[in-house]
């Protein structure tokens, strides 16, 4: 780890030209930006439309309605059972659907980038994907399908966002249960963990669908649906490397994750020597968090000598972590409370900012206002580089917080969804769900809202006195 840090201090201190995955932000501003607040409505909204903000309300109103984000799915399915898929889109298209999704074809992809990039932001293209994939016949098409996504994602970024990221669940390529097997093999013991990195990396620089290393540990079919889920990843890292695109792999759950280090430190073996293209996710919410970050850095930066790019959140699943443990016996993997999960992220975000430079770079993906607050100071204190460090917010949510960052000259990411109104509602909801947390908690971005909408409808003098 010692080395790591000193190489990433040196190149840091050394570096004068632009990484080949820069941010495309320089350390000093030509203008002084403005100073950074997140209370100030009018700065916040001001790219947005009236109707924009009456949605944003509505929508955040809804979504703070437990029943109803609790049940939305059902919800949504009984409301295309009944009226059929012309009922859903008027219930939905120009509401939930345009508030969180970038949308149903390229042209209004790019229209929704255009916007976001209009505001001095960039995307984060994430193509929906169909998982759940219960008939084990369809399942080779449908990991087939989900890659073919992945694929045009990657050009749409790259035709279309300025220093393109994209954000990819890698259970859309393989099944679940193989996720689970390779996990199992890769967490045998530290040097099975290097040497199945280097296996997959192997795998991915000679092109054989062949994984002779697993010969022992996995049946014939197993052998051969890991090989074609590795050459599916090879090509999305490919073309990402070919197309300057950053490929940011998901954290799921945590029986998956072990498995989805493993494809995903190998494709960093196989595609990081020169910049970060492949990076994992980090979830803090998780008591080993920060012993996981430090191991995959040092597998990757002293094992195999290549860059690091994490993306850091609290963590999605949560419920069903705590409910898992529950009915498995084991010990709850997450964090006692909020507090412990909060001061997790703080602790693992300070870390990776010692490390920030050419070869390690970090997306603090998060809503909260005190760690992207803390994030900025070290940044100031340490004169840290913006080329090294980004934020990251989920498209349609927070914008009282992505706005004044942008503005204030930090690398500012949007998560966009996107796909068909039907393929894209099952994962809005998920999504309701998985961030109720930042959804009921919406009261200040509600708040700010409301402000906005009086300054904008009432008459000013009115106006002016409304507190
Ligand atoms: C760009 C982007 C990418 C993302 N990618 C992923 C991903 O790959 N994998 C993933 O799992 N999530 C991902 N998320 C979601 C993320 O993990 C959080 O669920 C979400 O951002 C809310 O956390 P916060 O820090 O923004 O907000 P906050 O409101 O400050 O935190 C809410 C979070 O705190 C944690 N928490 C809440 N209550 C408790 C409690 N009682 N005990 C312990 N912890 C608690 C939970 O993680 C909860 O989601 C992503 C989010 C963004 C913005």
């Amino acid at each position: 780890m010692h080395r790591w840090k000193e190489a990433c201090q040196r190149a840091r201190g050394a570096h004068r030209a632009r990484p080949s995955f820069s941010l495309g932000i320089s350390a000093r501003h030509s203008t002084t930006p403005p100073p950074l607040t997140f209370e100030d409505h009018n700065r916040a909204f001001r790219n947005k439309s009236t109707w924009e903000l009456v949605r944003a309300l509505a929508v955040l109103r809804a979504c703070s309605l437990q029943p109803l984000v609790d049940n939305s799915l059902q919800l949504m399915k009984w409301v295309e059972r009944t009226g059929g898929e012309a009922c859903l889109r008027l219930l939905l298209k120009r509401t939930l659907y345009e508030q969180f999704v970038g949308g149903e074809t390229p042209r209004e992809l790019r229209q929704c980038v255009r916007k976001v990039s209009g505001a001095g932001m960039r995307c984060m293209l994430a193509a929906t994907m169909e998982e759940d994939v219960g008939q084990e016949r369809r399942a080779e098409e449908v990991y087939q399908e989900n890659c073919r996504r992945i694929l045009e994602a990657i050009e749409l970024s790259s035709d279309t966002c300025q220093s393109p990221m994209i954000q990819l669940k890698l259970s859309g390529l393989l099944p679940a249960r193989l996720l689970v097997r390779l996990g199992d093999l890769y967490t045998a013991s530290m040097d099975s963990r290097l040497r199945i990195v280097e296996a997959i990396a192997d795998q991915m620089v000679k092109d054989s669908i062949q994984v002779s290393m697993f010969q022992e540990s996995l049946n014939n079919t197993e052998r051969n649906t890991l090989g074609k889920a590795v050459r599916r990843f090879k090509d999305i890292c490919e073309r990402a490397r070919c197309k300057n695109v950053r490929v940011l792999v998901d954290a799921e759950c945590t029986d998956l994750n072990e498995g989805l280090s493993a494809l995903c430190l190998g494709a960093a073996a196989a595609f990081n020597s020169e910049a970060p293209v492949v990076w994992n996710t980090y979830q803090c919410y998780l008591k080993e968090a920060d012993k996981r970050i430090r191991e995959e850095m040092g597998l990757l930066s002293e094992g195999v000598h290549v860059c690091f790019g994490a993306k850091l959140v609290r963590g999605a699943y949560m419920l069903q972590e705590r409910l898992r443990a529950q009915q498995q016996g084991l010990p709850d993997p997450i964090c006692d409370d909020y507090s412990a999960t909060s001061t997790n992220y703080d602790k693992i975000a300070s870390f990776l900012l010692t490390l920030a430079g050419p070869r390690c770079h970090f997306i603090a993906a998060t809503h909260n206002e005190g760690s992207i607050r803390l994030v900025i100071k070290r940044m100031e204190d340490e004169k840290i580089d913006r080329c090294f460090v980004s934020f990251g917010q989920l498209y349609g949510m927070c914008d009282q917080v992505s706005y004044p960052l942008a503005e204030s000259g930090f690398a500012v990411y949007k998560s966009v969804p996107y796909g068909s109104l039907v393929e894209v509602l099952p994962y809005l909801a998920r999504r309701a769900l998985e961030n109720k947390g930042v959804l009921e908690g919406a009261r200040k971005e509600h708040a700010l809202l409301v402000k906005e909408l009086r300054t904008r409808l009432l008459p000013r003098t009115f106006g002016a006195n409304i507190p």
